[in-house]
């Protein structure tokens, strides 16, 4: 599906369009970011396109870059005025992820030492030619003309 401008429906295009409340602490012609109301640690910002798109995949990559550029001087924002001794930036995509708004989002979540924060995940291991094959499959996908937007 293509990005639309807005979905009526849609939490993320309700609070870029002003239409609900939120706490914004950026907004550029493409992007606006905002504190996230129930936060994993206190200072969790949601940086999210204007654009209604479902979720990374549909970015395009001028808008990714765009959104991708905001991330260091936000960060260091964040960290400045926490106090926070590091932070994960992190896209929940797909519900298999966690994702729970189908209006795509980065989040940025500052982490402090000892914080009760349940990361990191679990971490498996390839087996024989595993990584291989995965590493061939996944560049086969990246051939000019597959995938490109
Ligand atoms: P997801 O699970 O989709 O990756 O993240 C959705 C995030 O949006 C959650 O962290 C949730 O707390 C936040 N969120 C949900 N509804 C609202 C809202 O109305 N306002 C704000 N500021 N954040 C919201
Ligand atoms: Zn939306």
């Amino acid at each position: 599906m293509a990005a639309h401008a807005h979905q009526p429906d849609c939490i993320f295009c309700k609070i870029v369009r002003d239409e609900i409340p939120s706490s914004r602490i950026l907004e550029t012609d493409h992007a606006v970011a905002f504190l996230d109301i129930n936060p994993v640690n206190k200072g969790h910002v949601l940086v999210v396109p204007r654009h209604h798109h479902a979720d990374l995949t549909e970015l395009s990559q001028s808008v990714a870059a765009h959104l991708g550029g905001l991330l260091p001087k936000l960060c260091r924002a964040i960290q400045a005025a926490t106090g926070a001794d590091g932070f994960n930036v992190i896209v929940n995509n797909g519900e298999a992820a966690g994702q729970t708004i189908g209006h795509g989002h980065w989040h940025i979540i500052p982490r402090f030492h000892q914080d009760p924060v349940n990361w990191p995940w679990p971490h498996s291991e390839y087996v024989g030619d595993e990584l291989g094959q995965m590493r061939f499959r996944i560049e086969r996908e990246l051939k000019p003309g597959a995938g490109d937007e």
